[in-house]
Protein backbone atom coordinates (compact mmCIF):
# COMPACT_ATOMS: atom_id res chain seq x y z
CA UNK A 1 0.00 0.00 0.00
CA UNK A 2 1.62 3.66 -1.34
CA UNK A 3 -0.49 5.54 0.53
CA UNK A 4 0.21 9.60 0.16
CA UNK A 5 3.28 12.07 0.32
CA UNK A 6 4.21 15.80 -0.07
CA UNK A 7 6.34 17.15 -2.27
CA UNK A 8 8.20 20.06 -1.14
CA UNK A 9 10.01 21.55 -4.07
CA UNK A 10 12.54 24.46 -2.19
CA UNK A 11 13.22 26.09 -5.20
CA UNK A 12 9.84 27.43 -5.79
CA UNK A 13 9.37 28.36 -2.25
CA UNK A 14 9.39 32.29 -1.60
CA UNK A 15 8.93 31.73 2.41
CA UNK A 16 5.46 34.04 1.68
CA UNK A 17 4.95 31.48 5.24
CA UNK A 18 1.61 31.48 4.17
CA UNK A 19 1.85 27.19 4.99
CA UNK A 20 2.32 28.05 8.44
CA UNK A 21 -0.63 30.53 8.52
CA UNK A 22 -2.83 27.95 7.12
CA UNK A 23 -1.35 24.92 9.53
CA UNK A 24 -1.83 27.36 12.58
CA UNK A 25 -5.61 28.36 11.26
CA UNK A 26 -6.99 24.66 10.25
CA UNK A 27 -5.11 23.22 13.70
CA UNK A 28 -6.68 26.16 15.58
CA UNK A 29 -3.35 26.94 17.08
CA UNK A 30 -2.79 29.77 18.84
CA UNK A 31 0.17 32.60 17.60
CA UNK A 32 3.51 31.82 19.19
CA UNK A 33 4.90 34.49 22.04
CA UNK A 34 8.04 35.18 20.55
CA UNK A 35 10.71 38.24 19.72
CA UNK A 36 12.91 39.37 17.13
CA UNK A 37 15.91 37.35 16.97
CA UNK A 38 17.36 39.32 13.36
CA UNK A 39 16.14 36.75 11.35
CA UNK A 40 12.43 36.41 9.72
CA UNK A 41 12.14 33.64 10.86
CA UNK A 42 9.60 33.55 13.07
CA UNK A 43 8.79 31.94 15.76
CA UNK A 44 12.54 30.40 16.06
CA UNK A 45 11.53 26.47 16.25
CA UNK A 46 8.29 24.25 16.51
CA UNK A 47 6.78 24.61 19.38
CA UNK A 48 3.72 22.95 21.03
CA UNK A 49 1.18 25.82 18.40
CA UNK A 50 3.84 25.68 15.35
CA UNK A 51 3.43 22.06 13.65
CA UNK A 52 4.88 23.80 10.38
CA UNK A 53 7.71 26.39 10.32
CA UNK A 54 9.31 28.09 7.03
CA UNK A 55 13.08 27.94 7.67
CA UNK A 56 15.48 31.42 7.06
CA UNK A 57 18.97 30.77 6.09
CA UNK A 58 21.35 32.70 5.38
CA UNK A 59 24.28 30.80 3.74
CA UNK A 60 27.68 31.95 1.94
CA UNK A 61 28.24 30.67 -1.78
CA UNK A 62 31.44 31.79 -3.31
CA UNK A 63 31.55 34.95 -1.46
CA UNK A 64 27.82 36.42 -1.79
CA UNK A 65 24.91 35.79 0.02
CA UNK A 66 22.62 33.59 -0.65
CA UNK A 67 18.91 32.99 1.11
CA UNK A 68 17.38 29.41 1.51
CA UNK A 69 14.22 28.12 2.60
CA UNK A 70 13.22 25.55 3.80
CA UNK A 71 9.20 24.70 4.76
CA UNK A 72 9.59 22.12 7.56
CA UNK A 73 7.48 19.87 9.01
CA UNK A 74 7.07 16.14 10.34
CA UNK A 75 8.21 13.96 7.08
CA UNK A 76 5.69 10.86 8.43
CA UNK A 77 8.30 8.32 8.11
CA UNK A 78 7.54 5.39 6.67
CA UNK A 79 8.51 3.63 9.42
CA UNK A 80 8.05 5.91 12.22
CA UNK A 81 10.81 5.98 15.58
CA UNK A 82 9.01 8.29 17.55
CA UNK A 83 6.07 5.65 17.12
CA UNK A 84 8.18 3.25 18.42
CA UNK A 85 9.64 5.17 21.32
CA UNK A 86 5.98 6.64 22.67
CA UNK A 87 4.55 2.89 22.64
CA UNK A 88 7.52 1.52 24.14
CA UNK A 89 5.73 3.46 27.45
CA UNK A 90 2.15 4.09 26.13
CA UNK A 91 0.39 1.26 23.74
CA UNK A 92 -1.14 1.76 20.84
CA UNK A 93 -0.89 5.85 21.37
CA UNK A 94 0.26 6.56 17.88
CA UNK A 95 -2.16 5.91 14.75
CA UNK A 96 -0.55 5.04 11.55
CA UNK A 97 -3.14 5.66 9.21
CA UNK A 98 -3.72 2.88 6.54
CA UNK A 99 -5.12 4.52 3.96
CA UNK A 100 -2.82 7.51 3.93
CA UNK A 101 0.93 6.58 6.25
CA UNK A 102 -0.12 9.50 7.88
CA UNK A 103 1.22 9.40 11.64
CA UNK A 104 -0.80 10.91 14.16
CA UNK A 105 -0.49 11.35 17.82
CA UNK A 106 -3.54 10.66 20.02
CA UNK A 107 -4.41 12.19 23.37
CA UNK A 108 -2.85 9.24 25.28
CA UNK A 109 1.19 10.01 24.24
CA UNK A 110 0.98 12.53 27.03
CA UNK A 111 2.32 9.69 29.53
CA UNK A 112 5.36 9.40 27.00
CA UNK A 113 8.37 10.85 28.32
CA UNK A 114 9.58 14.18 26.99
CA UNK A 115 12.83 13.54 26.27
CA UNK A 116 12.97 10.00 24.94
CA UNK A 117 10.72 11.38 22.31
CA UNK A 118 12.00 14.47 21.28
CA UNK A 119 15.43 12.07 20.99
CA UNK A 120 13.80 9.45 18.93
CA UNK A 121 12.82 12.19 15.88
CA UNK A 122 15.60 12.29 13.08
CA UNK A 123 14.46 15.94 12.32
CA UNK A 124 13.43 16.99 15.71
CA UNK A 125 9.59 17.06 14.99
CA UNK A 126 7.68 16.07 18.28
CA UNK A 127 6.67 18.67 20.49
CA UNK A 128 4.25 18.51 24.06
CA UNK A 129 1.78 20.50 25.51
CA UNK A 130 2.97 21.03 28.98
CA UNK A 131 0.80 17.68 30.51
CA UNK A 132 -1.02 17.00 27.36
CA UNK A 133 -0.42 14.85 24.12
CA UNK A 134 2.20 15.36 21.78
CA UNK A 135 1.81 17.29 18.96
CA UNK A 136 2.93 18.10 15.13
CA UNK A 137 1.67 17.52 11.55
CA UNK A 138 -0.87 15.18 10.95
CA UNK A 139 -0.92 15.63 7.18
CA UNK A 140 -4.31 17.29 7.84
CA UNK A 141 -5.79 13.68 8.24
CA UNK A 142 -9.52 14.69 8.54
CA UNK A 143 -9.08 16.91 5.39
CA UNK A 144 -7.56 14.17 3.53
CA UNK A 145 -9.73 11.95 4.77
CA UNK A 146 -12.55 13.80 2.72
CA UNK A 147 -10.76 14.32 0.08
CA UNK A 148 -9.30 17.94 0.66
CA UNK A 149 -5.68 18.37 0.49
CA UNK A 150 -3.66 19.03 3.46
CA UNK A 151 -4.41 23.05 4.31
CA UNK A 152 -0.67 23.79 3.62
CA UNK A 153 -0.75 22.66 0.02
CA UNK A 154 -3.65 24.26 -0.72
CA UNK A 155 -2.84 27.42 0.32
CA UNK A 156 0.82 27.34 -1.45
CA UNK A 157 0.75 30.22 -4.62
CA UNK A 158 3.96 29.21 -6.17
CA UNK A 159 3.46 24.90 -6.39
CA UNK A 160 6.16 24.56 -3.75
CA UNK A 161 3.79 22.62 -1.66
CA UNK A 162 2.24 19.18 -3.25
CA UNK A 163 0.56 16.65 -2.33
CA UNK A 164 -0.84 13.08 -3.83
CA UNK A 165 -0.53 9.55 -4.20
CA UNK A 166 3.03 8.46 -3.36
CA UNK A 167 3.80 6.77 -6.82
CA UNK A 168 2.81 10.02 -8.49
CA UNK A 169 4.40 12.68 -6.17
CA UNK A 170 7.85 10.57 -6.64
CA UNK A 171 7.34 10.29 -9.93
CA UNK A 172 6.96 14.11 -9.79
CA UNK A 173 9.96 14.74 -7.75
CA UNK A 174 12.53 12.64 -10.28
CA UNK A 175 11.62 14.74 -12.69
CA UNK A 176 11.72 17.55 -11.36
CA UNK A 177 15.47 16.71 -9.95
CA UNK A 178 16.68 15.63 -13.67
CA UNK A 179 14.95 18.50 -15.03
CA UNK A 180 17.08 21.10 -12.37
CA UNK A 181 20.30 19.13 -12.36
CA UNK A 182 22.08 20.57 -15.56
CA UNK A 183 21.85 24.04 -13.59
CA UNK A 184 22.01 23.13 -10.12
CA UNK A 185 24.28 19.97 -10.04
CA UNK A 186 23.70 19.28 -6.28
CA UNK A 187 19.97 19.18 -6.82
CA UNK A 188 18.37 16.36 -4.51
CA UNK A 189 15.51 14.58 -2.81
CA UNK A 190 15.79 14.09 0.90
CA UNK A 191 15.49 10.49 2.28
CA UNK A 192 13.20 10.14 -0.20
CA UNK A 193 12.80 6.29 0.53
CA UNK A 194 12.43 6.70 3.89
CA UNK A 195 9.99 9.76 4.32
CA UNK A 196 6.35 10.60 3.14
CA UNK A 197 7.50 14.72 3.37
CA UNK A 198 10.21 14.72 0.42
CA UNK A 199 12.23 18.01 0.33
CA UNK A 200 14.28 18.71 -2.95
CA UNK A 201 17.05 20.56 -2.64
CA UNK A 202 20.03 22.52 -4.77
CA UNK A 203 22.43 22.99 -2.60
CA UNK A 204 24.05 20.40 0.80
CA UNK A 205 20.47 19.89 2.79
CA UNK A 206 22.49 20.94 6.19
CA UNK A 207 22.60 24.48 4.32
CA UNK A 208 18.90 24.47 4.47
CA UNK A 209 18.51 23.44 8.53
CA UNK A 210 20.81 21.44 10.57
CA UNK A 211 18.22 18.24 10.47
CA UNK A 212 16.98 18.65 7.30
CA UNK A 213 18.10 15.29 6.58
CA UNK A 214 17.91 12.50 9.05
CA UNK A 215 20.55 12.68 11.98
CA UNK A 216 21.63 10.81 14.83
CA UNK A 217 20.57 11.63 18.42
CA UNK A 218 21.50 10.25 21.44
CA UNK A 219 17.70 9.05 21.55
CA UNK A 220 18.61 6.15 18.50
CA UNK A 221 22.06 5.05 19.93
CA UNK A 222 20.17 1.77 21.65
CA UNK A 223 21.82 -1.85 21.84
CA UNK A 224 21.25 -2.97 18.10
CA UNK A 225 20.32 -6.34 19.09
CA UNK A 226 17.53 -5.07 21.44
CA UNK A 227 16.41 -1.63 18.94
CA UNK A 228 13.26 -1.86 16.62
CA UNK A 229 14.44 0.91 14.26
CA UNK A 230 14.21 1.31 11.14
CA UNK A 231 13.26 4.00 8.18
CA UNK A 232 15.83 7.28 8.25
CA UNK A 233 17.36 6.14 12.09
CA UNK A 234 18.23 2.87 10.90
CA UNK A 235 19.87 4.12 8.31
CA UNK A 236 21.71 6.73 10.33
CA UNK A 237 22.97 4.20 12.48
CA UNK A 238 24.14 2.16 9.96
CA UNK A 239 26.15 4.98 8.54
CA UNK A 240 27.28 6.29 11.75
CA UNK A 241 28.16 3.09 13.45
CA UNK A 242 28.16 0.37 10.92
CA UNK A 243 25.68 -1.58 13.09
S1 LIG B 1 9.51 12.93 11.30
FE1 LIG B 1 9.75 12.56 13.49
S2 LIG B 1 7.72 13.00 14.36
FE2 LIG B 1 7.43 12.71 12.14
S3 LIG B 1 6.92 10.51 11.89
FE3 LIG B 1 9.16 10.73 11.62
S4 LIG B 1 9.99 10.32 13.66
FE4 LIG B 1 7.80 10.77 13.94
S1 LIG C 1 3.13 28.66 1.08
FE1 LIG C 1 4.54 27.77 -0.48
S2 LIG C 1 5.78 29.54 -1.17
FE2 LIG C 1 4.79 30.16 0.76
S3 LIG C 1 6.32 29.65 2.38
FE3 LIG C 1 4.95 27.86 2.19
S4 LIG C 1 6.00 26.50 0.71
FE4 LIG C 1 6.94 28.53 0.50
Amino acid sequence: MAGKSFFIDTTRCTACRGCQIACKNWNRNEGSLTKNTGSHQNPPDFDANTFKLVRFSEVENEGKVAWYFFADQCRHCLVPPCKDVIEGTVPDSVIQDEATGAVVYTEKTAEAPLDDVRESCPYDVPRKKDKGPFVKCTMCIDRVSNGLVPACVKICPTGAMNFGDRDEILAMAKDRVEKLKPRYPKAQLLDANEVRVIFLVVDDPRKYHKKAVASLSPGIQRPAGKSTLAGPARRVLKTVLGV
